[in-house]
């Protein structure tokens, strides 16, 4: 993307986590301060309400006495404890998945490549290609949001690399692991496949590994393991990739608290199993007691169809009641009639379906 269109490519890939309606809920009174009637609940941005695993702050707070010296450049800790967490596989490491995708892409796309796209998705991935100069080709998802697999091979076969969202974001679905083979053996291309909230569904796509040159398995501490603010995320990469990723990479990406942090949060099973167990029972909750249609889901959000409203007005009178929520209209190709809403603590779902079945 030329110069001049930079910030336009900078507020757009903000709007990818707006959450907006901040304003509405602080003009409404929910200061967000620790009075219960004032909390906001915040459901907009799929993040895990619990507090990092302990033993990912103390691996952090560790690093941080040592911050005078650089980071280790291959991450050799961090990497360590995914093969002791996932088994021997090959991974690179990045500020956040959204690092990971845009080093991938800078590794692998010249300008006027294709880049393909299963839409409506995340909207990082159009972005950071058409930041690389990349011809971005959407491939639109059935009217259930399922993956039409012929229309995605027809716009797949012949892209550099195609990124497909599963469970997808914002719709919740899942891709099962069939339809994923049968896509990555007639492209010819790599298949970038966003796991980011893999944890939270019974799918599992590491075994396509072993099998295929062409896969890709983005992954993030943002999610499951309540790492947001500390920015790190990681991919499952056939080892061809490895060398080729270093070099597009700067030299030093992910910081050593970041890391310490991620690699005590992985030693920490039964964090990661209470919060997946916390969220499915929540999730089939919200299911059951939202008097709006809700899409099943493989992640820890749901999307609902609020129709007539359009989701704008909608999230924004949620908001006006102390719910953030997100509105899914800034996603091409979805309509105007969703809202994302993640799985929260407990009061804060029960908050969202009391206000949302009263309106
Ligand atoms: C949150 C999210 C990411 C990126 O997360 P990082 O915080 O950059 O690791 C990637 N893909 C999807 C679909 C997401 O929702």
């Amino acid at each position: 993307m030329a110069k001049e269109n930079d910030s336009r490519y900078t507020s757009l890939v903000r709007d990818c986590y707006r959450s907006g309606g901040y304003v509405f809920a602080r003009r409404a009174g929910y200061t967000g301060e620790d009075d219960e009637a004032c909390r906001v609940a915040r459901l907009a941005s799929n993040e895990n309400p619990r507090p990092p695993s302990p033993l990912a702050l103390e691996r952090g707070c560790q690093a941080l006495r040592e911050v005078n010296r650089y980071p280790d450049e291959r991450m050799a800790d961090l990497v360590r404890a995914l093969e002791k967490f996932h088994g021997q596989y090959h991974f690179v490491t990045g500020v956040g998945m959204d690092g990971v995708i845009e080093t991938v892409i800078r590794t692998l796309v010249c300008p006027g490549e294709r880049v393909a796209v299963s839409t409506p998705t995340f909207s990082f991935y159009g972005l950071a290609a058409m930041a690389q100069g990349a011809e971005v080709v959407n491939s639109p998802r059935r009217p259930d949001f399922s993956v039409d697999v012929h229309q995605f091979v027809r716009s797949a076969r012949d892209a550099k690399i195609s990124f497909l969202c599963t469970p997808n974001n914002p719709t919740g679905n899942v891709t099962s692991r069939d339809d994923v083979e049968e896509i990555l053996s007639a492209i010819h291309g790599v298949l970038f496949l966003d796991n980011a909230y893999v944890e939270f569904c019974d799918e599992d796509y590491r075994p396509l590994m072993n099998r295929y040159e062409n896969l890709i398995l983005g992954r993030t501490f943002s999610k499951v393991f309540s790492l947001a603010g500390l920015r790190v995320g990681y991919a499952f990469v056939p080892l061809w990739l490895v060398p080729c990723y270093l070099r597009a990479a700067t030299p030093f990406t992910v910081n050593s608290v970041s890391a310490a942090a991620a690699t005590g949060a992985l030693a920490d099973r039964l964090h990661l199993k209470e919060t997946v167990e916390g969220v499915k029972r929540l999730r089939e909750l919200v299911v059951r007691e939202c008097k709006y249609p809700v899409f099943h889901s493989g992640a820890n959000f749901v999307m609902v169809d609020v129709s007539p409203s359009s989701g704008r007005e909608m999230a924004d009178r949620l908001a006006e009641r102390g719910v953030l929520v997100r509105s899914c209209e800034s996603f091409p190709g979805l309509g105007p009639h969703y809202i994302r809403v993640s799985i929260g603590e407990e009061w804060e779902n029960a908050r969202f379906l009391d206000v949302i079945n009263a309106l």
